[in-house]
């Protein structure tokens, strides 16, 4: 069965057509500046040439519209009609407690979203407005929700609960959730595969390093902790996000700077993370490699910070797990980068981890970088959030 897999943002819509018997990519894209002047699609058949269109996309049905139009274009579309795409599977950020799997569909499900949007503002409605346009165009198509939150919620209570008075989580569900599920899930799942172990076996840390960036602990097969919460900003210092800090810095700040409460918040969503810590250096971590090669001090400044924080965060979840087996690194700068590992990894000799230099330099492959007979197995595993998207929905269809 061939699966559209829609990722929905405010004012983009990454699409990718999966077939889930060959579990292969067929053709994806990107629909860019919805609703604002410069609209572009862009479409690349697998294996064909990409091509950008720049062209009026007044909402997000238009955008479907355009994606569902490539997909049947008799020149360089890869279906013959929009029966051969069996369903749509869609990314949703924020499933809350609501939603602990992915589900079908429905009216009521869309209703449940919606009471999930107070937790995800600026995702959820755009999500929404995702599904409600394949609604509109492909009426008798089964759609999926796979939600980022989902693969949390196994989560004991005292690792989700904040130290706030209990009447906020009574009445707003103030906790902390978790992002990134598809990925943690698909990635810890894939390194017992590469492993030839059993799942279900394994104390696991995945450290899911992107520009948005998380960890989990994984024992026996369940989240049992995350490093975001109630919002994608707790954790780890991410590209433009600043993580754990202490929460009286919005006060502090907001007292200093003469800046209202969106303000602070646009600082440490937007102009923190290892963009701030290098002082406006880059948020790419491409960029950071090359300044921390040639000893550029505000490279160095972020990538050690960095990698300190994640080096915490996994003794911090070894603790909680009484131990760890196997530590992954995945997403962009997980996949994609040796130095980072490297120095995350020199703070855990404690853990008996033994990298295998050479491995280490692989870039984007499933791979063990430990060598054989290293206590703790380290992993890089490349995530594939939209494969995973697309198996949920199958599976849910079928
Ligand atoms: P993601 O959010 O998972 O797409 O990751 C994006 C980040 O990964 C980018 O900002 C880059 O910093 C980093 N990245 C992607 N590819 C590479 C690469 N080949 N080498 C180093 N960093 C990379």
């Amino acid at each position: 069965m061939n699966i559209l897999v829609i990722n929905c943002g405010s004012s983009s819509l990454k699409f990718q057509l999966i077939n889930s018997e060959s579990e292969q990519c067929i053709a994806k894209g990107i629909c860019e500046r919805i609703g604002i002047d410069g609209s572009m699609i862009t479409y690349a058949p697998a294996g064909g040439e990409k091509e950008k269109t720049v062209t009026p996309m007044p909402d997000h049905t238009e955008a479907i519209r355009l994606v569902l139009e490539a997909l049947v274009n008799p020149h360089t579309g890869v279906v013959k009609s929009l029966d051969e795409i069996g369903a749509v599977g869609h990314r949703i950020v924020h499933g809350g407690e609501k939603f602990a799997q992915s589900t079908l569909i429905t009216d009521e499900v869309i209703a449940g979203i919606e009471e999930c949007n107070d937790l995800a503002p600026l995702h959820n409605p755009a999500n929404l407005i995702g599904i409600n346009a394949c609604k509109k165009l492909m009426s008798s198509t089964p759609m999926v929700g796979v939600f980022d939150t989902a693969f949390h919620q196994t989560m004991p209570e005292e690792a989700y609960m904040y130290g706030l008075p209990y009447e906020y989580y009574q009445k707003y569900r103030i906790r902390r959730y978790g992002f990134h599920g598809t990925s943690h899930s698909y990635v810890s799942r894939r390194a017992a595969e590469v492993l030839g172990k059993k799942y279900e076996d394994l104390k696991m840390i995945v450290c899911h390093l992107g520009n948005g960036a998380s960890v989990s602990a994984v024992k026996n097969g369940k989240c049992v902790d995350t490093s975001m919460g109630l919002t994608p900003l707790e954790g780890l210092i991410m590209g433009t996000r600043c993580g754990d800090i202490d929460p009286a810095i919005v006060e502090f700040l907001a007292h200093k700077e003469g800046k209202n409460i969106d303000e602070i918040m646009a600082v440490l969503n937007k102009k923190s993370g290892v963009l701030g810590l290098s002082d406006n250096l880059s948020s790419d971590f491409r960029d950071l490699e090359a300044g921390y090669e040639r000893g550029d001090e505000n490279a160095v400044r972020a990538l050690k910070t960095f990698s300190y924080r994640v080096a915490k965060y996994i003794g911090a979840y070894a603790a909680a797990m009484n131990g760890v087996d196997v530590i992954c690194f995945t997403a962009g700068v997980g996949e994609n980068t040796p130095l980072v590992r490297t120095m995350v990894c020199d703070y855990l000799g404690y853990l008996g981890i033994r990298l295998d230099e050479e491995a280490n330099r692989k870039r984007g492959e499933d791979v063990a970088i430990t060598v054989p007979g290293s206590a703790t197995t380290v992993m890089s595993i490349p995530t594939n959030e939209e494969l995973a998207i697309a198996r949920e929905t199958a599976r849910l269809v079928k």
